[in-house]
Formats: structure tokens, sequence, C-alpha cells
């Protein structure tokens, strides 16, 4: 309809629509003075989503149109990139005056593009991914435009795919087409904002030279993507690094949620690990901590390395002096960031060189604490005194955020614009001087020097005078009056334009200067990326000394022979909220723990305070116990709380059923596994069934370390059959019918399940809770009956070969969903190639 109507519309009305057909898929903010407006459906939307009027407005025939005002377009902003939308700046390109100002789209801005600090957040990575299809599997390239951090991972399956999304919080995914439309669906069912772009940069840069052929692709596809939206070269992309998933330990999101490593399970971020070892002071520091604790390690050396210049930074004697020096240090990675995104403003580089400014003194700290380790990193640190020099010497220090405006550029920084500012403020003394001068020059004493609108500065001569003239002294004779000459000079007809203009052609010239600035500091990039990663780094062993101290936490150590031996260990969140009561852990090689005890008695805070402190010492932190010696695990894997998922759709027990399947597909004997009440989503003996087939494969197949907790009593048998299944219990007494926990956690198992204690606990009538124990008397009766040969396990025929393996299973889907109109040959033969090499597997 619209298009039907394209010649009626005003001529902008017309520049508007070709526009909105290039970027029909964003909302088209079309600047219009000191607006920005949008037009037909996009106003309605925009009106909606921001509350903002919906007005009407006459272009040929009427047609709705809303509108935020340009200085203040950020908020705007922000809300509709939440809200999930694209949105197409369109300027106004040449000045307006006659006829139609030109306009073009200078930028998309979309959920991963954004690089403004008022819409980010300070201590989070904002990543946009490039997600392609190769033959090896899955290619994930990702970086932060505000940072220009970037990274990659490939070889992938699924699953990992949409755990590494997950866990990075990838806020954009491209992709370039959409076969893989099940893996679409989830993503975006999981809240990632998808887009399609198909086309892929041919040539490398920098950024991705020195990646294997296989890899760069995943670069120029999300180069040309970036290219597309951004439309400026982004020089400040870091050069990629390959994160080899082999390096990390294998935990995938879930599990890090279980243990709220960075996310709470309850919106309280309290209830994190990070919220109570972060004591970060930068930015930078802060992101880096968190990357850290999403990569946990497994080589021993680089956690090491941690921990060592961990322990070099415990000495507390100079440690406010080094947090405050941190603190005076901003975002040098954003602030990079924006200077090669050219939005960078004076406000920032003086901001840069305010930071610049507190290197010499930091380093002064760091040289005192007298480490080796620390001085490595100390003599790293380049203040970048040239750019302090040239920062300081052009930028004023009270700088405005705009930079059109002047009031940028300091005095003495260029002789041009000081002459120019001086003009602007002495016009009136070098008018006088001038007619001084001109006096002198003449000998014409009655000389004077006025201005009026139609010649602007002149001359002005007695007529007794300048009939006396001998020479024209450089003069040209414009206006005769009554009883004078007026005159104009070529000196005061240039100053005349130096003196009106000076102001705008100060402003001007301040512009042009700091352009000139900001390329200059373009070329440090590289150089202050590298510093902001070594502040990062300093910010964040300073963080986990300062954590170590505050919380009372140890150094880990680590032995060859699986063994776990942590003393009195504890819970790093529970224990802020609690009395916390200690427990040990000591634990052989294949050993598989099986715990019972009464509701609410801390079974699972032991179970995860294991887990935490295994992960907290492979992130290469000090960890809350008195000792601790661990093995370093390739994994880990849990199953915990069964009324976590009771809103995720599927049913508790399926949900039960794929997370154990997870530990026993991919754990090995050096993985770390948490089963927390498994069973508990079907009938008893269902349950225990499973529970107990659990535990028995994972102890003869996998010989993991495990602990188990359950509430089946029936299960502490096992101890008796299996060398290395040890029961624990954790200790409640009974005091008249109440329970007391005591949370201590010894060998053995309880007497029993205390199911009926705990709920007179929470006050159910005194009533229902008797005839419960009648019941339930009579149930163990019964039991004793039909006790079956729990322990008749006969290996030949359990063995069932005809299940598919997890690849087989991805190909055939797969190939089910192969959207055969949208995939292109070349990456139908990728395909193929890439499930025969699963089958291969
Ligand atoms: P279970 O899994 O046995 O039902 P939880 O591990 O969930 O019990 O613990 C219940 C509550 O008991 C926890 O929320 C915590 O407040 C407290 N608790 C658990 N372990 C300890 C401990 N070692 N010291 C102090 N309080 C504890
Ligand atoms: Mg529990």
């Amino acid at each position: 309809m619209k298009d039907d109507n394209k010649q009626t519309y005003t001529p902008m009305m017309q520049q508007y629509l070709k526009i909105k057909e290039d970027y029909a898929d964003a909302l088209v903010f079309f600047r219009l003075g000191d607006f920005y407006e949008l037009f037909f459906d996009d106003a309605i939307i925009a009106s909606k989503v921001l509350e903002i009027a919906l007005t009407a407005r006459d272009a040929g025939s009427k047609v709705s149109m809303a509108g935020v005002p340009h200085h203040s377009v950020k908020p705007y902003i922000q809300k509709l990139i939440e809200n999930g939308y694209k949105i197409a700046i369109a300027e106004q390109v040449t000045e307006p005056g006659k006829g139609l100002v030109e306009r073009e789209v200078t930028r998309v801005i979309t959920p991963g593009t954004v690089f403004e600090d008022e819409i980010l957040e300070a201590n989070k990575n904002n990543f946009i991914a490039s997600l392609l299809v190769t033959e090896h599997g899955y290619l994930l390239t990702y970086a932060d435009i505000s940072t220009g951090e970037s990274f990659l991972v490939d070889k992938l399956n699924k699953k990992e795919v949409i755990d590494q999304i997950k866990t990075l919080a990838i806020k954009e995914l491209v992709v370039k087409n959409q076969y893989d439309t099940i893996l679409i669906e989830e993503l975006k069912s999981n809240g990632i904002y998808v887009t399609i772009h198909e086309e892929v940069n041919t040539h490398d840069t920098k950024w991705n030279e020195h990646l294997e052929l296989n890899q760069r692709q995943g670069a120029r596809h999300l180069l040309n993507y970036l290219n597309a939206t951004q439309k400026q070269p982004l020089s400040h992309l870091q050069k990629i690094v390959v994160e080899e998933n082999k390096k990390y330990m294998n935990v995938d999101f879930r599990v890090k949620k279980h243990l709220e490593i960075i996310e709470s399970n309850t919106n309280n971020q309290k209830t994190t690990l990070l919220y109570h070892i972060d004591n970060t002071k930068t930015a930078m520091g802060a992101r880096l901590l968190k990357h850290q604790l999403n990569h946990p390690l497994i080589d021993l050396n680089q956690i090491n390395q941690r921990l060592d210049l961990i322990t070099a930074f415990l000495p507390s004697q100079y440690r406010s002096e080094l947090q405050e020096r941190l603190s005076y240090i901003y975002d040098i990675n954003r602030i990079v960031g924006k200077v090669s995104f050219k939005s960078v403003n004076a406000r920032d580089l003086y901001q840069l060189r305010e930071t610049l400014k507190q290197i010499e003194p930091l380093k002064e700290t760091l040289y005192k604490y007298d480490n080796e380790l620390i001085n490595n990193l100390t003599n790293k640190l380049d203040n970048h005194q040239e750019l302090i020099d040239l920062l300081e010497k052009a930028i004023s220090d009270n700088p405005p955020l705009t930079i059109k405006e002047g009031g940028i550029i300091k005095t003495g920084h260029n002789e041009k614009l000081d002459e120019l500012h001086n003009i602007n403020a002495h016009s009136k003394e070098w008018l006088q001087n001038f007619e001084e001068e001109e006096r002198e020059r003449t000998g014409i004493k009655t000389l004077k020097v006025g201005y009026n609108r139609v010649f602007g500065y002149f001359i002005e001569i007695s007529k007794a005078a300048s009939l006396a003239m001998e020479e024209d002294f450089g003069y040209e004779r414009k206006q005769t009056l009554t009883n004078s000459e007026r005159y104009i000079s070529p000196i005061l007809k240039e100053k005349e334009d130096v003196i009106l203009n000076a102001k705008d052609k100060a402003i001007n010239l301040e512009y042009e200067l700091f352009v000139e600035i900001r390329d200059e500091v373009t070329k440090y990039t590289y150089s202050l990326q590298e510093l902001s990663g070594y502040i990062a780094s300093i910010d964040v062993y300073l963080s986990h000394a300062i954590s170590a101290e505050k919380n009372k936490y140890v150094r880990p150590t680590f032995n060859n022979l699986r063994e776990v031996k942590i003393i009195k260990g504890r819970h790093p969140v529970v224990e802020k909220f609690t009395n916390f009561v200690a427990n040990d852990i000591i634990m052989s090689e294949g050993e598989t723990f099986l715990i019972t005890g009464p509701n609410m008695s801390g079974k699972s805070t032991y179970m995860r305070m294991f887990a935490l402190l295994s992960y907290m010492s492979q992130v290469g932190s000090f960890v809350p116990a008195t000792s601790a010696s661990l093995p370093i695990y390739d994994a880990i894997f849990t199953r915990i709380g069964s009324s976590d998922d009771l809103s995720g759709g599927k049913s508790t027990f399926m949900v039960e059923m794929v997370e154990s399947n997870e530990a026993l597909t991919y754990a090995t004997n050096n993985s770390l596994i948490l089963f927390d009440e498994i069973g508990r989503g079907t009938a008893t003996y269902d349950g225990m069934a499973l529970a107990q087939g659990m535990v028995e494969y994972i102890y003869t197949k996998i010989k993991a370390q495990m602990l188990f907790s359950t509430h089946y009593h029936e299960l502490t048998a096992l101890a008796d059959n299996y060398e290395k299944i040890t029961n624990l219990h954790v200790k409640a007494r009974e005091e008249k019918n109440r329970m007391i926990f005591l949370h201590q956690v010894e060998k053995g198992a309880s007497d029993k399940s205390y199911g009926l204690q705990v709920a007179a606990l929470a006050n159910l009538p005194k009533e229902l809770i008797k005839r419960s124990e009648q019941i339930l008397k009579q149930l163990e009766n019964k039991e004793d009956k039909v006790k079956v040969d729990l322990f008749n396990y006969d290996d030949e025929e359990i063995i069932i070969d005809n299940t598919l393996s997890i690849e087989q299973e991805e190909v055939l889907d797969g190939l089910e969903r192969i959207d055969f109109d949208k995939v292109t040959p070349i990456d139908a033969l990728i395909l193929l190639k890439n499930y025969q090499n699963k089958l291969k597997k």
C-alpha cells in the first residue's frame, strides 16, 4: 500500500520510504532537525514500547509519526533493543539549506552491536557471535565490540553450542542461513536474538590471519555483519583468541547455574559465588574475573600460576593504597573502542589521560610489594608518556560531552586556535590596536575604524585628510559621505572575516584538532589494550587475595592420586548466612559416598560445598577450608535439587533423567559427579531401582568420584557390597519428637529417614502425623516381605547395544530437519562431511 502511494508522498517521505525499503527489518530513526522521527508501523511500535505520543504528519497523505529528541535518544534505543528490536539510524548527511537534505543510514544498532556506556553494563561483556557449521562441527566466533575482545571455539556439537551461548550470555547470534531450524528455534526460545546474515568477507585481517583456514570463516562472517551494521572500520578488534574447549574443565551452563557461580537461581545476587569474591575495582578487572569464573582450568601449571599471583598479593600492607590507585582507573578498553568507533568525546580522552597519569603511582605502589611475580607484571605497565603529554597539552580539564560546541582544546595546543580564541575575546582590543597602528602608519590623526552591516569593518577618514592623502596606503574607497570617506583595507577585511567567524571557526577548528588527536590515539590501540589487560590481571589477583583474607580461604593443593582431603570445608555462600558447621571431605580414588539424613539436615549443602571447592580451586582461587588437597577434575556433573526445574516445562523426572544421562555419557574416571536425590520424581520402586542402577553403573563402569544423596534408606546396603561405596550421614538429634540439625557429616548410614519428624517440625497437625506414623509402621513391615535381591547383577544380560550414540542421534535429527530450499550446494556438502565425521567417531 505504501508503495502504491509513493508518488503522492512529499519528496522527504519518498526519501524515507526508500531508506525503509533497505532496512525493512529495523525501526528506522529518521533524523529531522532536533528529532528522530519514526513513521508508519515503526511509529506505532515505538509509541507502544516507548510510551510516547503517536501523532500524524501530512506528507502528501497522512502518515503515523512518533519522535524522540536526538540529544536524549539513548534510553529510547536501550528500551527498544531490550525489547528485541533493531534500529537503523538515518542521519542528515548534508547541511540543511536549499532543497532536500540527504539522509543515510550511518549505523544499525542491534543487541550485539551496542557500544554506548549508557546502555551497557560496565562489569559485563556484551558479546555478539557468528555461528557456522563446518566439516568438524559448529564454529562459534564471538566478540565484544565495545572492548574489542574476540574469541573463537570450534568443533562443537549442538549441546556445546547452546551451552557456550548461555554461559557467555551472548546477546546476538548471527547465522548464515536457516537450515538448522531446530537449533535456531531452540536458541530463540531461550531468548537469544538471532540474525540471519548470508554474506561472508573474503579477505582476512590481522584479526584472523593467525587462524587455521577453517576457523577464519567465522571471523569473516562476523566482520561482514559488523561492517554492514557499523559502517566503519573497527580497528580495535583484538586478535582472536582460540578458546580450546579442552583447556577447560567441562562444566555446563546448568551446572554453573545450580552451583550459583555467577548467576543466582533466585534473582538474588547475594547467593552467588561471584558476589562474595568480587573485590575488583576496575571494569576490566570485573570482566576478567567473570571470564575466569566461567572457565575453570584443568592445567596444573596454569592453575598454580594464578595461585602464585594471589599468594604474591596476600600481604596487606599496601592493599588499600593499591585499591585506591586502581579505583581511579577508567575502562581503558571501552575508551579505546569508542576511539575506534569515532564516538569518543573529549571527556573520554580526559579520562584516558587521568587514567594514564595513575600508572606511575600505581607502579610505585606495586614495586613496594617487592615480589618478583608482581614486578614482572609491573614492568609491563607502560604509562604512554607521549600520549599523556599530548592529551595534557591538548584536552581541556573540564570538557563538555559534545565535541561540536567547542571548549575541548586547551590554550597553547594550536596557534591558530589560540588566535581565534584571542580574537574572540579581544576583537575590540584588536580593532583599537589596529586603529592606532594605522593612524601611526598613515599619519592621519583622525583615522577611525567603524562598522556597518553593508560593508562590515571600514576605515573612515575625514574629507580634508583624505584629500591630503598622497598615497592610498592600500585602501580601497567604498563610500563617500558629506564629511568623510570610507575605505576598506585587505588586512581589515581579512580580520573582519576572522572576527565575525571567529567563534564558528574556533568551534570547527577545535573539532578538526580533536579528530587529529583521536587519530593519534588510534595509533596506541594495541598497546592500550595490552595495558588494560595487565591492569585487569592485577585487579583480579588482588581481588582473590582480598577474598582469601576476608573470607579466611586457603590455597588449595593438588595431588595425582585422585584423593580428596578437605579439612573443615565450608560453603562460600551459605557460610555468609548461617553459623556454618564446617565439614571434612576425605575421599579416595573412584570412591562413592552415599549420603543419607533427614530433610533440611545439610546433604545438598555438603555436596555443593564439595563441588564449589573443586570449582574454585580450578579457577585458580583460594578456597574456604583450613586445608584442601584435591585431584584435578576434567568435569563436574550435577543433578541437584529436584524442585528447581518445575517451572521449566518438562516433567521433573524427565529433566532428572536427561541431566543424569549427561553424566553417564560424558563422565570419565577423572570426573566429579554429584547426584542429589535421584528418582524423587517417580514411584518409589522405580525411583529406587533407577537410583541403585545409576550408582552401580557409575561405580563399576565410569569409576568417577561421586556424591550421591538419597532419601532411599535401602540404598545404604550398597556399602556392604562394594568396597569403595561409603555411607555418610548428616547428624540430627531428636528431642521430644523434634529434630535438631547438627549439620555434621559423619561416616555411616543414618538410622532412618526422618520424613515425619521434619513434617512435625513444619507444624503439621499432630493427629495427621500420628496417623502417618501408623501407616509407616505397616509399610515397613510389608517391605520386609517383598525384599528383592538387590545385588544380583549379571553383566552379560544387561548389556544392550541397539541404542544410538549421541552423534548418531544428532545426524538423524539433522537430516530430518534440513530445509533443502534454504541450503546452498556448498553448505550441503559441508553438512554431509560434518555428518560423516560424526558417524566415524
Ligand atoms: P538437605 O539437602 O539435607 O535437605 P540442605 O543442604 O538443603 O539440606 O540444607 C538445609 C539448610 O540447612 C541450608 O539452607 C542451610 O541453611 C542449613 N545448613 C546446611 N548445611 C549447613 C552447615 N554445614 N552449617 C550450617 N547450616 C547448614
Ligand atoms: Mg537437599
